[in-house]
């Protein structure tokens, strides 16, 4: 299959990411390369969600406009993405101009449907503030659960709710009760494609279990239509007469922003965007939180729409990264902020941790000491030193140059195996193991080198020793393709070295090629409690 859309969730612009951002989105840019690396027609998306009652909320706590507020965490991610190498095609705002026409159009073309309809609902509002309020600027008691939770999500059980219908209701900002009016909004009638969703959910039985089990959830209570419209003062306006003043609701627009961003990358290359959104593979890269937007919102808005878009393919759904043991709270200030480990740390040693010890199937633990471990037992100790060793050995005792020999039909066998079984894996979205794989692989290297004893042979049969060498650099060059999509910048070190270039297929260096100044690949780092 030719074309692949890589869809990365758009972060909320109104605080900074921590490291469970950065776990849950690193797999959309390991897919990415990987797909690319394999010659398919990549398009590689994401961008800040600037919209909503959280940016408007931080706005008012900073004194700044929603534009500012938004506009400066948007100029964080973009720093933090580029830092630890994230490959997007696009990575835009839900606050550009493309994005707002190209919603405004979808919207419209929408509202033609029978599926979108026009409700008188109850609205909140405050009298002491002298506004409706909506989201998360209503606090109150979770219908579902019973805990205190915000108007639009629940904490505590994972709801999506609707403000009007939490208990309690009170001003978010005053704490005042709230009193009960009405207005109209738009709906979505996502209960008249129960059958469709159904259908759609049943066709993709290898999801992972939390999308597929969160998203039964949602079916077993029963499919609620949802409020596309809000009474908002900060969003993209309802293109509809009688609308005026109302926003669309941040769900019914931050999940086009896919299909808005991929359209400005397929008009920049000049290709077809109908194509990408027929004849195609597609990811959905987010924290399990994300979940029922993708799986549910956004086929939904696809469906209504009618224009026979292709619905979700792949979700990525990740669980929780934890810290030290519990739970990351922005609020409680218990996080590592990812604009304060970009700087400080190789970004390849942050990446191989996030995926080999990331919330795949089930969460994970973030320690500084096993981190650190890691890095020096594994990603150094194992990879690094092979490499090291390899190298700055032809270095000093064979001239800086790539000797001759005969393949190694043991480990020609195993890279050519690995191509397969690691592709594989990236393509079912199953990294760790992938990841995994190679580190077996740079395991037999080391094996084979310790088993050929380059060290000794180089006196009593250097024939042998430059044949042991020969066959480690050509393991080396196909590591380095291999571990392309997971550590970007180690592998390009050694593309410009060995001449290597980023194609999934085996590689071979050629003898003779002079070594130019080498580096180590990575530092050990110490641990500090
Ligand atoms: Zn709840
Ligand atoms: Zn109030």
């Amino acid at each position: 299959m030719k074309n692949i859309l890589i869809s990365g969730a758009w972060p909320y612009a109104n605080g900074s990411l921590h490291i469970g951002h950065i776990a849950a989105l690193l797999p959309g840019d390991v897919i990415a390369r990987y797909y690319r690396a394999k010659g398919n027609q990549v398009v590689y998306v994401s961008g800040s969600d600037c919209h909503g009652t959280p940016v408007t909320i931080r706005a008012k706590q900073e004194g700044k406009t929603p534009r500012e507020v938004s506009d400066s965490y948007h100029t964080e991610f973009c720093e933090v993405f580029c830092k630890l190498g994230f490959s997007y095609d696009l990575y835009g705002k839900t606050s550009d101009e493309w994005h707002i026409d190209f919603v405004r159009s979808f919207h419209r073309k929408m509202y033609e449907s029978k599926y979108i309809s026009e409700k008188t609902v109850p609205q909140l509002f405050c009298t002491t503030c002298n506004k409706t309020l909506t989201d998360r600027l209503v606090i109150g008691i979770c219908p579902f659960c019973g805990e205190k939770t915000r108007g639009d999500q629940c904490d505590a059980c994972g709801e999506v709710l609707e403000a009007e219908n939490i208990k309690k209701p009170k001003c978010a900002e005053c704490g005042s009760p709230l009193t009960l009016q009405t207005t109209k909004q738009l709906y979505i009638e996502i209960s008249k494609l129960e059958k469709e969703l159904t259908a759609y959910l049943d066709a993709h039985p290898k999801w992972r279990k939390n999308a597929i089990s969160f998203t039964k959830r949602y079916f077993d209570e029963g499919l609620r239509d949802r409020a596309i419209t809000r009474d908002l003062d900060w969003g993209i306006d309802v293109p509809k007469t009688g609308y005026e003043g109302k926003k669309i609701y941040i769900w019914a627009e931050n999940v086009l922003g896919y299909m808005s961003a991929s359209r400005v990358v397929c008009d920049a290359r000049g290709v077809d965007y109908e194509e990408l959104w027929g004849d195609a593979r597609h990811y959905y890269v987010h924290g399990k939180d994300n979940i029922p937007f993708h799986t549910i919102i956004l086929p939904s808005l696809l469906l209504a729409h009618g224009g026979g878009w292709r619905l979700p393919d792949d979700i990525i759904s990740s669980e929780h990264m934890t810290l030290d043991g519990s739970k990351i709270s922005t609020s409680k200030n218990h996080a590592i902020w990812a604009k304060d480990i970009v700087d400080r740390y190789n970004p390849d040693a942050l990446r191989y941790f996030f995926i080999i010890n990331g919330p795949e199937k089930r969460d994970t633990d973030f320690t500084w000491r096993e981190f650190t471990e890691r890095n020096n037992s594994e990603l150094l100790g194992i990879y690094g030193n092979f490499v090291n060793r390899s190298l700055a050995f032809i270095v000093k005792y064979l001239e800086g140059v790539v000797p001759n020999g005969v393949t190694d039909e043991t480990l020609h066998s195993a890279i050519e195996n690995a191509f397969t079984s690691v592709g594989q894996k990236i393509e079912n979205g199953q990294l760790k193991d992938a990841l995994g794989e190679v580190f077996d692989l740079i395991r037999l290297g080391n094996k084979y080198y310790d088993t050929e004893q380059p060290w000794k042979t180089r006196v009593s049969n250097p024939d042998k020793c430059g044949n042991t060498l020969y066959n480690c650099v050509q393991l080396i060059a196909n590591l380095s393709v291999l571990l392309h999509p997971f550590l970007p910048f180690s592998s390009e070190k050694l593309f410009s070295w060995l001449g290597v270039r980023p194609e999934w297929t085996e590689q071979n260096v050629i003898s003779g090629l002079l070594l130019p100044r080498i580096s180590i690949l990575f530092e050990r780092l110490e641990h500090k409690e």
